[in-house]
Order: C-alpha cells, then structure tokens, then sequence
C-alpha cells in the first residue's frame, strides 16, 4: 500500500478521500488554492502545499504545480477526486510519466470515455445498449446531417463528443431548427471544449436517469455495484439521487449491471467508474461513461458496504478487487441531498461567511462535508458545500430520515437550498418515486406561474 497520498482536489471530496486514507493508514498531502488555505482538510492533511491563487486555472487545474508538490513531499500517488482534472487523460499521463500512480483509470481510457461519439461506439461493440442516433459524429454536408436527423426521428438532441457537466447540448423538435442547432452547437462545443466534434441522439421524451456503479482492477476482475436514480435535476445538474431506483426490476438490474462489468473487462478498465443511462418503458440507453469517483457515491456505498473510495485506492496499489459479483448484497435504500449555497428557488449561487452550523445526526444518517460554523465560502468554485446521506431499511424509512435531518439541519449566513430540499422531500410524486429527469423543472415552473 502507499505511503503517502496526494489529493488534488477541494471541498467534501478533499476531505472524503483524506478519511478514506487515514483508514489505509496513509498519510496525505492537501493541495490547495489561496483561496482554501483555512479550509478544515487542508488543517487536518499532514501536509499542506499552497499550489497557487484562487481561480481553479492557475491551482486545482495547474498540472504543473500539483506534480511539483507531490515531488516535494515525496507522494507516491495522487487522487484526482471528481470535477478538475478528474477526467483529463493528459494529466494521468503526466503524472504517471513523472513516476506517481493516478489513482483511476489508464489515461486511454480517460481518453477513450471523454469523447462521447468514440465512448458510444466503443459500448456499442460491448453489447451495451445506447440511445439511437447518429453512427460517429455528423458531417459537414447539411443535406447529410437533415437525412441522418430523419432517419433517427424528431426530436433530436445535438450533443458535443467532448461535452461534460450538462453542456454543449441542444434539443431539435423539427427540421427547420436543425441546421442552426448543430451549428450553434459547433461553435460552442469548440469554444468549450476545444472540439467542434457534434452527434445526434433520439431525444428521449420521459427518461429517468439510472447509472450504474463499476469497480474494476488490473487483473481484469470487474463487478457492478447496482444502480443509483439521479432523475430529480435542473439543467442537467442532479440534486437528489437515490440508491436503488425506485421499481427497478431485480433481473434488469442483474443484466444491464452485468454487461456494464463485461464491457470494463473488454475494454481492460480499472478503477471506479459510472455507465450513465436513460431509462424509460423498461428499456436502457447509455449516454456517456464518467471515469472517475461520483459527487453521488454514498448511496452506493450505504446500501452495499463497500467504500469505494477506499477501493479506488486499493485498485491503483494493484490490489485485487476482494469480492466477487455474487458476493454483493444490495440491502436498504438510500438517498443524498446535495446542499448547495445558493439561492432555494433563484439558484444564484450564495458564497459567503457561515454564522452558525448545526449538522443533523441520529441513526441512518451521513453529513459528507468539509464547512464549519465561521468557514467562509470562497466564491471561486462550485456551489457544493456538502451532502447529507439518509439510509433506511426501505425507501420510506430513508424518506422520513431524510425528512427529520433536513429539519435539523441549520446553515445560517448564507443561502442554501435545504429549503428546496425539505420541499422535495414532502412532494407526492417523489415520495412515489419514479419521477423522470424533467419533473423538477416542471415543478419548479408551475409553482413559479402560481406566483410561490
Ligand atoms: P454531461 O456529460 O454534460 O453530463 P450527458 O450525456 O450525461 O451529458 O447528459 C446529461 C443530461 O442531459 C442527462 O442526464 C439528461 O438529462 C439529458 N440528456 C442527454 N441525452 C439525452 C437524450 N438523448 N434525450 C433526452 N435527454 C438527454
């Protein structure tokens, strides 16, 4: 096992991963932007490297800066968390080159999985079934693309091959919108993501959300760890997700879990990682692969007992996976809120001073966060500042967990959406379960005409 781990990342995953070393007895080195140098992890790692000013371009981003500091500490691997240069194959390979392990994937098959039209074509050989649409990314030729678009049936969805973070997508609900849309789409995926690359997918009209879990190790083991239910979102951001989901037939999961396995050991994948779906009438479509750990791994992880984050760890040391397919017990149910500082209802984000801090506890219930009463929010980052995990032995035990620490929980100072949350948390469709990707917004634009 390492000795010493560097963790290039911020925030609860900072703090979530330094946990999951101190269990491996290994000591951490926090990297950090001046922006987080009071950050509790950063207090708390045995060793702390400021990497550069606030804006993520110049620290978390600056790959550069990171391999020095694991060079000057003497780290032996670096775990990139999620987000930043979680998914970036050149930052893998550097960092391997440089002689420390990335704690994830080989840098092909960050490669491979970050361009959607080439990760597509690689499921597709895998016996993984995905959304119909285009075969590869669309030409030039306008009168190509209106017979391709044709072909799969309207609506469509244009989409970038190296889009990301709910980005670089555009629904087509007729022809005469089409050529527009792929060239708007064009231009912001090569301002974006610096590849103009655009496919088309059927646009699904109902889908839920539903990914699956993998874990795999270098010596071709791979298992899945069920599914989690990530429907309820705004603007392709989830907010709350579930584990397992609602309904979902035992032998659909034990299939589509399977062939997501299958598909690691074809294509020699290793470490964590996410298939993604729609899922709608019974049937599965992958849309995209993420090749990292996910904000929404704790459900997994309380409804299997598995720590994935340790397991990452484990697989990068060249470990064997301890377990087998059948090993693997899906018991209970669990739900995450995410807790954003942010406006409940307006969504503008809320950095800030927290004045006062009261996290809730009590049985079945996990707080992953890294704030305090007196942390003050830099307003450089994402709005995540932590998540509350409610376990239940059934949904409806979760739900009323949820619902308790939801009234518990205090975060005076700046805004939150715990408020939404609690709303959620009472609504009738949601406590059904089942809800598809567009319910939130539905809501959200129904009370808004209602003038709530
Ligand atoms: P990203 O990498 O930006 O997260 P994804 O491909 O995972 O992009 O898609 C994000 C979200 O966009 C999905 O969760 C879903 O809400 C919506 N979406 C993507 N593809 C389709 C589709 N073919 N039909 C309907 N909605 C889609």
């Amino acid at each position: 096992m390492f000795g010493k781990v560097l963790i290039a990342n911020r925030g609860e995953i900072a703090l979530r991963i330094q946990r999951a070393c101190r269990e491996l007895d290994i000591r951490t080195v926090a990297v950090h932007s001046e922006a987080d140098t009071e950050a509790k992890y950063v207090k708390l790692a045995d060793e702390s490297v400021c990497i550069g000013p606030p804006a993520a371009s110049g620290s978390y981003l600056n790959i550069p800066a990171i391999i020095s500091a694991a060079e000057v500490t003497d780290a032996e691997a670096i775990h990139p968390g999620y987000g930043f240069l979680s998914e970036n194959a050149d930052f893998a390979e550097k960092a391997e080159k440089s002689g420390f392990v990335f704690i994830g994937p080989r840098p092909e098959n960050i490669r491979l999985m970050g361009d959607k039209v080439n990760a597509k074509a690689a499921m597709i050989k895998a016996g993984v079934p995905c959304v119909p649409g285009s075969e590869g990314a669309l030409p030039e030729d306008s009168a190509e693309i209106v017979k391709i678009a044709r072909k799969v049936g309207y609506p469509v969805i244009i989409k970038a091959a190296g889009g990301g973070g709910g980005r670089g997508m555009r629904e087509v609900h007729t022809e005469a919108a089409l050529l527009n849309a792929v060239n708007l789409t064009r231009l912001e995926a090569q301002s974006a993501f610096s590849n103009p690359s655009v496919y088309i997918e059927k646009f699904l009209e109902n889908p839920r959300h539903v990914e699956f879990q993998v874990l795999a190790d270098e010596h071709r083991n791979a298992v899945h760890l069920g599914e989690r239910d990530c429907s309820m979102q705004r603007r392709h951001q989830k907010i709350i997700e579930e584990a397992p989901a609602p309904d979902l037939p035992a032998r659909l999961r034990e299939r589509i879990g399977e062939r997501c396995a299958e598909a690691c050991r074809k294509i020699g994948y290793r470490g964590a990682g996410t298939f993604e779906f729609l899922y709608q009438n019974g049937e599965f479509f992958f849309i995209e692969m993420n090749t990292r750990v996910q904000v929404e791994h704790p459900v997994t992880e309380m409804i299997t007992g598995i720590d994935i984050v340790q397991q990452q760890i484990r697989i990068a040391a060249g470990e064997k996976l301890p377990f087998r397919q059948r090993e693997i017990e899906f018991r209970g149910h669990a739900i995450e809120c995410r807790i954003n500082a942010e406006d409940p209802y307006k969504f503008t984000a809320s950095p800030g001073r927290i004045a006062s801090y009261h996290p809730p506890g009590g049985p079945g219930i996990r707080v992953d966060s890294h704030i305090y009463a007196g942390y003050t929010i830099p307003p450089n980052y994402d709005s995540l500042i932590g998540k509350l995990i409610a376990y239940g032995a059934t949904r409806d035990q979760a739900i009323r967990r949820m619902r308790i620490a939801l009234s518990e929980m205090v975060i005076e100072g700046i805004q939150t959406n715990i408020a939404l949350h609690r709303d959620l948390l009472h609504d009738s469709r949601f406590v059904r379960g089942g809800t598809s990707i567009h319910y939130l917004e539905q809501k959200l634009a129904h009370e808004l005409n209602k003038g709530k």
